[in-house]
């Protein structure tokens, strides 16, 4: 029996010495009792060094250079965001890796902003850090975010996915990349008192970008009216947010030239090459101006600009890119015995329809399938070798490719 202190009835904490009248709960043993604090000390204790004992990521951290050099397979242009990327990815996944020591200077979380043109490559980024570093990847879109109680997803379902990206693993999900796209969606609506979609949703992430544990409610595999509740922790949770951001260039120029723009100067018709030069040179506050609370920028303190693809990168998209979508129509032609060829003034037909269309890269694979589509549905029925051209009037005047087939030439049907 534990220590009674001569007194029957007193029996006192092995660890702390307080005895069962100090505290809620004694456990006795038969030479020694703990107290309900002390059991709740020691179980962080054994949490925290289980966790320090977790490497970081499956496999060895890649360096930054390693990290920039794969990023630079799959992704065109944005040098400065791959480079700022690769140091941010790799400084956060080794502070979750390092050794705790009480003496040791903490490393602070640090969440990243992506801000760029849609289409210009901020989800492929985020997309191949997770692939290079092996770790499960949310993508949730802000628009879709609600403040708790309200219709549409909570924040908690933020982290579901990212748990189900993890195939159920917590300690997985718990080192895993949450990628929140249109984050410039969410920004407060001035003059809105209660606004649950914009500054309400920006209020709610707070804490999770920050670092919390959130009960997170799993519906069961089993019985479909069940739910198990799974706490995880998110403090080393990486957060990547994304946005366009379209009027910040002229937030940004205000800034900057403000003061030398004379009244009504047009600070709207700007080349693109000019707006990538001006989010270049953000600053937190600007950001204040488009409807971000400063509570909400300061949890990002990583700021990552994207330029708008230009006509030569968005060519090099089509060809370049280890899955480039090129390859992948010729990779899918082969297998029918069809060898496709994209003449350089195609490419760059393509590349120009894209532009006007507005949206980046995201434009290039519609435009393809309609080139594509009546090829593709005569090709598996040939038998023989098929050589297809694309050629720039396909693309501009809308007309089916050459087909050259056993010497003969063809065109595919509308
Ligand atoms: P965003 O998130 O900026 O709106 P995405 O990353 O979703 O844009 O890009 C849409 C598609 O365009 C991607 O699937 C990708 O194939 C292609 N893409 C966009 N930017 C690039 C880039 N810089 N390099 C290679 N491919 C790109």
């Amino acid at each position: 029996m534990a220590k009674s202190d001569g007194n029957s009835n007193i029996y006192k904490c092995s660890f702390c010495g307080k005895s069962n009248r100090q505290v809620n709960r004694l456990i006795a043993g038969q030479d020694a009792a703990i107290c309900d604090a002390c059991v709740k000390i020691c179980t962080e204790m054994l949490e925290t060094e289980i966790k320090d004992d977790e490497p970081a990521i499956d496999g060895e951290l890649p360096k930054p250079k390693k990290i920039y050099s794969i990023l630079d397979q799959y992704v065109i242009g944005q040098d400065e965001a791959k480079k700022t990327l690769s140091v941010a990815v790799y400084n956060h996944y080794k502070r979750i890796g390092q050794k705790k020591r009480k003496e040791d200077v903490e490393l602070q979380k640090s969440n990243i902003l992506m801000i760029g043109p849609t289409g210009s490559g901020k989800t492929l980024l985020a997309q191949t850090l997770a692939k290079i570093l092996n770790v499960p990847l949310a993508i949730v879109d802000a628009n879709s975010l609600t403040e708790a109680g309200y219709v549409g997803e909570d924040v908690e379902d933020i982290l579901l996915a990212l748990i189900q990206s993890a195939n159920g693993d917590i300690i997985k999900a718990e080192r895993g990349i949450i990628y929140i796209d249109e984050v410039d969606k969410i920004a407060r609506k001035p003059g809105v008192n209660r606004d649950i979609s914009g500054e309400g949703v920006q209020q709610a992430l707070l804490k999770i970008l920050e670092g919390t544990q959130v009960n997170v409610p799993i519906p069961s595999s089993i019985h479909q009216q069940m739910q198990e509740m799974v706490t995880i922790d998110t403090k080393n949770i990486l957060f990547i947010c994304g946005g366009a951001f379209n009027d910040l260039d002229k937030v940004i120029e205000k800034r900057t030239k403000g003061k030398a723009l004379g009244f009504g100067a047009n600070i709207s018709s700007k080349e693109n090459k000019d707006i990538g030069k001006l989010l270049k040179e953000v600053m937190p506050d600007d950001l204040l101006q488009d409807g971000l609370i400063p509570e909400f920028v300061g949890r990002l303190p990583i700021i990552v600009t994207l330029d708008p693809l230009d006509e030569n990168s968005l060519i090099q998209i089509l060809t370049k890119p280890k899955n480039a979508l090129v390859k992948q129509y010729q990779k899918l032609m082969e297998m029918d015995n069809a060898e496709l060829v994209f003449e350089d003034d195609a490419l760059k037909a393509i590349a120009h329809e894209a532009i006007l269309r507005n949206t980046g890269a995201r434009g290039l694979r519609s435009i393809l399938e309609r080139i594509m589509r009546n090829v593709m549905f005569e090709i598996p029925s040939f038998e023989g070798n098929t050589l297809c051209t694309i050629t720039k009037e396909d693309v501009l005047l809308n007309q089916e490719p050459t087909l050259k087939f056993e010497g003969k030439i063809a065109k595919a049907k509308k």
